[in-house]
């Protein structure tokens, strides 16, 4: 093919395919940051707001986030250790807030 021809259709949709699937892989951590500095996380919680309480907070022990701090079933203190999240990555204080916070349901 010289520089003057069209690409084939065939060519086209996998060069849009190409750049569509970089751009996927790419983009989630570009919108969730995948650090606490691009959240503004903090490991207090602001005034009703906290990560034991956010539908992305995986409680310690737990297997699945959307059950906040009391998530894993325990109780006391082993339900105020720190967790995971599914949004962010590290550990994550239940006490803590992000700018990603979404309440439980
Ligand atoms: S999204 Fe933010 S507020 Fe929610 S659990 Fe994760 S770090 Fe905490």
């Amino acid at each position: 093919m010289t520089q003057h021809e069209t690409p084939s259709p065939r060519r086209a949709w996998l060069k849009k395919a190409f750049v569509i699937s970089v751009a996927a892989a790419t983009l989630p951590k570009l919108a969730f940051g995948d650090s606490k500095a691009a959240v503004h996380y903090q490991d207090h919680p602001v005034p009703g707001k906290m990560c034991g309480m956010c539908r992305f907070f995986i409680a310690h022990g737990a297997t699945s986030p959307g059950k906040g701090m009391m998530g894993s079933g325990m109780s006391g203190m082993k339900a105020c250790q720190d967790g995971s999240c599914q949004v962010v990555a590290g550990e994550i204080s239940p006490m803590g807030y992000c700018t990603l916070y979404s309440p439980l349901a």
